[in-house]
């Protein structure tokens, strides 16, 4: 079954809008248990008021934050909440321009096959259904979260092959129901190897999620990547410089991302802030040609200082948005390769973020 022209040139179109120039999005699609963890680190109850207190708090934080934001990604709750004044949130983010998006994967389940701890992501069964209910409820792309590991024998070629063709029927799934996908292979930092084992496992399941792509006849224009940065393992001692992360990152996305696809859009995962902003900018100052748009879609380092500003307090809210902008407008930055550290900039923005194996 082909996508018409039409369906494509809506695809394009709604891509492209995202990752327009300076603009990246906002991932604030936490599961009801993941915001129960960022609540609890600032010691409020993981109500589904609370959790509507602090979306709103994001969501109405400036009307200029579409300067920044191209797109948010929502947890199906909070595509069908409101603001204290009965405004639903998605019309006050689509009002701004900004394009909603929502998580339609359903966790991880192990893959029996293959090394103990690896996974395949839930979530295909009932998707077409539910991607033309959220097409109708105003949402315009959508995100499905795959996980790789790495050690000795991890990832193994089952797990990248499973993963890699999951997102693969994702991904038509989607485009057919007028959904733009974010393709999410993510691998973790967990673990002690080196910046080059992971540009090589990135390689390969990159590699493999392409060639799945292309055997699923996935319409790449309409499409959006969500890779993790080449990075050292959370434990390894050599620690690597914004430099040489940009290089080893973009050479394995420039070996394997065809220029078909309009943009990359990393996850932080488990970055502090401000590394995330700092590898970000080094990869746009690179001199080598980038066919994509390189921008971020972060979740814990768009909204850490923000969570820690406002302490679940109904007086600190302004404080928490002012704190969010400062990311938003840092990351835009860096998307132009502008960006400029600050001193002190943020309470919380040099803190690790990790988390061990970390779920959404
Ligand atoms: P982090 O930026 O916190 O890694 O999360 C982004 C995300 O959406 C993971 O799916």
């Amino acid at each position: 079954m082909n996508l018409t022209d039409e369906q494509k040139k809506e695809l394009h179109d709604i891509a492209k809008r995202i990752v327009a120039a300076g603009k990246g999005i906002l991932a604030a699609d936490e599961s009801t248990g993941t915001m129960g963890k960022r609540l609890a680190n600032i010691g409020v109850e993981n109500t589904e008021e609370n959790r509507r207190h602090y979306r709103q708090l994001l969501f109405t934080s400036s009307k200029d934050m579409n300067q920044f934001i191209g797109g948010v990604i929502l947890f199906e709750e909070t595509l069908y909440q409101k603001a204290d004044d009965g405004t639903p949130f998605i019309k006050i983010l689509r009002d701004l321009g900004i394009v909603a998006g929502i998580k339609v994967d359903k966790g991880l389940a192990p893959i029996y096959g293959a090394e103990t701890g690896e996974t395949t992501t839930q979530g295909l069964d009932g998707m077409s259904a539910r991607c033309e209910q959220y097409k109708k409820d105003g949402c315009d792309f959508a995100k499905f979260r795959c996980v790789l590991k790495i050690s000795a024998s991890m990832p193994s070629e089952v797990a990248i092959q499973e993963n890699a063709y999951v997102l693969a029927k994702y991904a038509s799934i989607c485009q057919h129901n007028g959904l733009v996908p974010i393709v999410e292979p993510e691998i973790l930092t967990d673990g002690n190897h080196d910046i080059h084992a992971c540009a090589r496992a990135t390689e390969r399941v990159l590699g493999a999620v392409y060639k799945a792509l292309n055997d699923h006849n996935v319409y790449l224009e309409g499409t959006l990547l969500k890779p993790n940065m080449v990075l050292p393992g959370q434990d390894c001692p050599t620690r690597s410089s914004p430099q040489e992360v940009a290089e080893l990152t973009v050479r394995t996305l420039r070996r394997t991302v065809p220029a078909a696809v309009p943009g990359i859009t990393f996850l932080s995962g488990g970055q502090s802030e401000q590394e995330a902003t700092l590898n970000l900018n080094a990869m746009n100052r690179l001199d080598v040609l980038r066919p994509w748009a390189v921008t971020f879609s972060y979740g814990r380092a768009l909204q850490a200082s923000a969570l820690a500003a406002w302490k679940g307090d109904a007086k600190l809210v302004k404080s928490g948005q002012d704190a969010f902008l400062v990311r938003a407008k840092a990351n835009s930055q860096a998307c132009r390769g502008e960006y400029q550290a600050v001193e002190g900039e943020g309470g919380a923005a040099g803190k690790s973020l990790f988390v061990a194996n970390h779920q959404y």
